[in-house]
């Protein structure tokens, strides 16, 4: 495939992946909520091999996940303040990009098979669910890797003030 590039809003931080996510995470906690400004964000999972930065240096904020208590890299630009990607100490292997930043933010498909929305628990009233990707009150897995319960709606749901009973 054609390397897919994407950056910061002043063009200073620049990265290139050059292969499609592993998966993609559509995550609704509040961290994500804040981090983004938005309902959620969009995440698409990559190895770190085929990751690279191509123009820039990213500032990093390292903070620590609520639920591990491992470390969670934010990379973003110095100058312009947006965050680019993350990296996490509890998975070496990869980073998970914010989707808007690419030039292209459709040129990946969230496929449902390889797709989860998690943290439902914290979505906001106006947050949309998408049909067809299994849905979490938190995170998919346990700490000790057991997965947690779910559902996969079939038509998409705004998730109001209802109680979203998983
Ligand atoms: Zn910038
Ligand atoms: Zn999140």
């Amino acid at each position: 495939m054609k390397p897919q590039q994407g950056g910061c809003l002043c063009g200073g931080l620049r990265y290139e992946a050059r292969d499609e996510p592993g998966h993609v995470t559509l995550c609704h906690c509040h961290f994500c909520q804040r981090a983004t400004g938005g309902t959620h964000m969009v995440e698409p999972i990559f190895d770190k091999t085929v990751f690279d930065i191509i123009s820039g240096a990213p500032k990093v904020w390292t903070t620590r996940s609520a639920g591990s208590g491992m470390k969670v890299h934010v990379h973003f630009c110095e100058t312009c303040g947006t965050k680019t990607h993350l990296s996490f100490e509890r998975f070496l292997d990869i980073v998970g990009v914010y989707a808007g930043t690419f030039d292209d933010p459709n040129w990946f498909d969230v496929i449902p098979d390889a797709s989860k929305q998690i943290f439902l628990e914290a979505a906001q009233q106006n947050a949309v669910i998408l049909p067809g990707i299994p849905c979490f009150n938190g995170h998919m897995r346990k700490l000790d890797d057991t997965l947690n319960p779910s559902v996969t709606i079939q038509t998409p749901v705004v998730i109001g003030k209802a109680h979203w009973g998983i």
